[in-house]
């Protein structure tokens, strides 16, 4: 069954360019869908919109078959990250991730409860007290997906999240987001000009030019004609 509904979305940003043009997708629940295409693509735009970040001049964006694009903030139904970390550096991990949950008036047990277990997801359990300037790349990457997931979010999004990390981590990483994606069997959109990674995560690739589809499939499919 599908849970996001993207219907002829469009982005026309002031002085005229089209971003992204009459865009359709579908993506199933529990499905990681990589958006591919060149810088400039229209990737980012489209993943900002469904995220509620930017508004579509044209079309619909629903998430079980709500419309999305006009969700104050704590009502979105999607949890971001983005390519450079964005964390809190003048708090500690734990607070990070406890920051959301204390806005939506979350007791303290229940939210020291969820932390941990969200750190132990990835893999960063007992570091609670880091500040997050203290963490190497990785683990602040490690650590604004878990700020994502510790809010339960109905879709995850990812934005270039692997691009400022270098090769070898990247491919770690790769493989330990696609392990906990699968393990929670949450609906991801991951935005990549990174053909290999594609290829590596995906259950589908869309490869966008010019704000549009120019092929939908499986990695598989894609790799034999690309
Ligand atoms: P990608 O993520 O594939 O690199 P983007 O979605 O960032 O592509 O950009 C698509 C197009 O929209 C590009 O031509 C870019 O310059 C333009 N664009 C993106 N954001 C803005 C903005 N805030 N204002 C004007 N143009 C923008
Ligand atoms: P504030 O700055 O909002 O007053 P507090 O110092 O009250 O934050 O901390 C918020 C909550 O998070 C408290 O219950 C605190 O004990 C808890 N907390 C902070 N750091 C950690 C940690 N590393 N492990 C477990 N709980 C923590």
């Amino acid at each position: 069954m599908s849970v996001l509904h993207i219907v002829e979305v469009t982005k026309t940003f002031p002085g005229g360019t089209n971003a992204v043009d009459s865009f359709s997708l579908d993506v199933a629940d529990g499905e990681l869908v990589c958006l591919l295409g060149p810088s400039g693509s229209g990737k980012s735009t489209l993943l900002r919109m469904v995220g509620g970040f930017e508004q579509p001049t044209g079309g619909r964006i629903t998430i079980d078959g709500e419309d999305v694009t006009h969700l104050p903030p704590e009502r979105r139904p999607t949890g971001m990250v983005f390519q450079s970390h964005a964390l809190w550096t003048h708090m500690n991990v734990f607070k990070n991730l406890a920051f959301g949950l204390k806005l939506r008036h979350m007791p303290a047990n229940l939210i020291k409860e969820k932390v941990e277990a969200v750190l132990e997801l990835v893999g960063l359990a007992g570091y609670g007290d880091r500040m997050t300037t203290q963490l190497s790349g990785g683990q602040q990457q490690r650590v604004a997906l878990a700020r994502s997931l510790v809010l339960e979010p109905k879709i995850l999004l990812l934005d270039e999240p692997f691009a400022s990390l270098d090769q070898h981590l990247r491919e770690r990483l790769r493989e330990e987001v696609r392990d906990i994606q699968q393990r929670l069997k949450i609906t991801t959109l991951f935005v990549t000009h990174g053909q290999d990674e594609a290829l590596s995560m995906a259950d589908r690739i869309v490869v966008m030019a010019n704000g549009k589809t120019e092929q939908i499939d499986r990695p598989d499919v894609v790799y034999r004609n690309p």
